[in-house]
């Protein structure tokens, strides 16, 4: 049988071990103990890359902890607005939607638009339209309400500040759930999933859905989801940079993966961090900040959940 593995990330940034309470950190590791597990199972039982990273991603988007789905970060007017994206490696098919407003899982709307549209990427309005034609139910803000985020947007609500998610310190953390998967027909998929940053407005949107710069599969070369300060990811182009340095230079994945986030995105001062499988099931999970929430596992038995360095 051939190998198949799944990662897993929920955000990186300034996560300082001992800031957290053990509780907190407890609850943080069996979120992605579930999403792992849920998106392993499908891949051990035969399922596709594309179905395990939807699943493992709506999983993550389900538990407030995360800044994506329920999760998610007020916006400078007390709103949500969310991002999302999907790439099958297999067929280079891709659906992204941003700026999406009462959805509960963004990825499986990202999904439809891959699987169900004529179309890439929907946004605002016009992607709120095709999801009700789509049939899903539009949640109440109460559902995507968190006394946490709240307080954090207070903290900054009359500024011309914006804030990445988690933050010990102003401009210290990142949200973002994603998860990358090979299957036991080495087919890669990636799913990228946000509410952006605290106190966003003007319509701001990410990496997060945005194909080659947040999100990004190809089975020639990888799959690739990122978190991190948005701006220099799409600048960095980075999701699709990791894949160039495999396919034009002869990069391993974890060559490829590190000399981005370790060199060219700091070159250009962006933090954050990425995860990545190849179509031989490798995974490479490396971030330039403090901390980043991760967990994969192989079919060889490995399994790791970490939140540290
Ligand atoms: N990359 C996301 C964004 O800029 C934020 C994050 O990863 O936390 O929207």
């Amino acid at each position: 049988m051939k190998k198949f593995s799944i990662a897993i990330h929920g955000g990186a940034g300034t996560l300082v071990k001992g800031l957290m309470t053990s509780e907190l950190e407890a609850q943080y590791k069996n979120a992605l103990k579930q999403a792992l597990h849920l998106g392993y199972e499908l891949l051990r039982t035969g399922g596709s890359a594309v179905d395990a990273v939807e699943i493992a991603v709506k999983s993550l988007e389900d538990t407030p902890l995360f800044n994506a789905g329920k999760g998610s970060v007020f916006t400078a007017e007390g709103t949500h607005e969310m991002d999302a994206s999907i790439m099958d490696g297999q067929t280079l098919n891709a659906g992204s939607v941003s700026l999406v407003t009462g959805i509960k899982n963004p990825i499986a709307l990202a999904r439809d638009v891959m699987d169900k549209s004529y179309h890439v990427f929907l946004a605002g309005e016009g992607a709120m339209q095709f999801a009700k034609g789509q049939g899903y139910t539009i949640e109440s803000p109460e559902y995507f309400y968190d006394e946490v985020r709240y307080q954090q947007w207070q903290g900054i609500k009359d500024s011309e500040t914006f804030q990445l998610d988690h933050s010990v310190k102003k401009d210290g953390k990142f949200g973002t759930v994603g998860a990358v998967a090979c299957d036991q027909d080495g087919n890669v998929a990636a799913a990228t999933s946000t509410g952006g940053m605290t106190n966003k407005k003007w319509g701001r949107v990410g990496d997060s859905p945005m194909v080659g710069a947040g999100n990004y599969a190809n089975n020639k070369t990888c799959a690739v989801s990122c978190t991190g300060s948005g701006e220099f990811f799409i600048r960095g182009v980075v999701a699709y940079d990791v894949s160039c340095l495999i396919e034009h230079k002869g990069m391993t994945l974890q060559e490829a993966s590190e000399e981005v986030i370790h060199k060219r995105i700091l070159d250009i001062k962006g933090d954050g961090g990425l995860i990545a499988v190849d179509a031989q099931g490798h995974i490479a999970m490396p971030f330039n900040t403090e901390g980043m929430y991760r967990a994969c596992k192989t079919s060889e038995g490995e399994e790791i959940i970490a939140i540290y360095k």
